[in-house]
């Protein structure tokens, strides 16, 4: 191969990584790779179905085979923090130095909805809701979810997972997770199911009311902080984990609705190797 052959293929390569799997040109992962989109000069996305390196959740293109399937997937099989994780409460470290997040969530607007292929996720259309972490503030990107818990309690996964996924200034990434359990209905799911768009439909569909993000977050904010990564391609690290102690509840029909069409979007856990778990007070 000449070398103008191989500078082409690792262009192309690169293009290959900014295109998302499936039905959905942007955005590329339903995880926190994936800020809301902007409606600025980007370039037009590729159309779907074409040179989109598809990831999934099963087969040959499943978590084990994420690394291989393209170049800059490598940290999904190398990297040392990876996420999810199973939380061993025996192992948790109160250092007393961690404060529990704050969140300064206002109503969302105008956010989009969409069926990303991997997950459904909402889309924060203003920077308006933030929280604050160990004393860095990390904007309100978008929320998704999982089918069952990526993260496991004590070696049991929970029924889904919500990952409210945030970013610094500096464009550091910071994740809530929240564990949802069967129960009583959750208004705020009602309105976001009786909105699900088609598959088919990238671009979404806007929702005209507003949202109560509160109403997805359980009383207690305590939570497990770790150092860990997304949990989708391109695994990329850094992500600063809060993954609450206390679950909420969804109805049974609202948890179906969702498995329906995903039935398993979740990644295994992951080694914890060195890092440390640690509570807050
Ligand atoms: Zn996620």
């Amino acid at each position: 191969m000449s070398r103008n052959k191989i500078g082409f293929a690792a262009v192309f390569a690169a293009a290959l990584t900014l295109t998302a799997c499936g039905q959905n040109a942007a955005p590329a992962s339903p995880d926190a790779s994936a800020p809301a989109p902007t409606t600025a000069a980007a370039p037009t996305p590729v159309k779907a179905g074409h040179a989109a390196v598809h990831w999934s959740y099963a087969a040959d293109t499943g978590p084990e085979h994420w690394a291989d399937l393209e170049s800059e997937f490598e940290t999904c099989k190398i990297g040392q923090a990876q996420s999810p994780i199973n939380i061993d409460h025996t192992q948790i470290v109160e250092s007393g130095d961690i404060k529990p997040i704050e969140t300064h969530y206002a109503k969302l607007e105008n956010a989009t909805i969409v069926d990303n292929g991997h997950t459904i996720q909402v889309n924060a259309a203003d920077k308006d809701s933030y929280m604050m972490l160990d004393g860095e503030k990390y904007t309100l990107l978008q929320f998704h979810f999982h089918h069952p818990s990526e993260h496991q309690i004590d070696g049991k996964n929970a029924e889904m997972e919500l990952h409210l996924v945030h970013e610094n200034a500096k464009g550091e990434k910071a994740v809530v997770g929240v564990l949802i359990h069967p129960g009583t209905a959750n208004p705020v799911i009602e309105q976001l199911w009786s909105h699900l768009p088609d598959p088919a439909n990238t671009d979404g569909e806007t929702l005209n009311a507003p949202i109560d993000l509160l109403a997805l977050l359980p009383q207690n904010l305590h939570a497990v902080h770790y150092e860990g990564s997304l949990t989708t391609p391109p695994c990329s690290e850094h992500v600063n984990w809060s993954v609450l102690e206390e679950p909420v509840e969804w109805s049974q029909a609202q948890i179906d609705l969702f498995a329906k069409r995903f039935p398993d979007n979740h990644r295994p856990v992951q080694n914890l190797g060195k890092r440390a778990l640690n509570g807050d007070d």
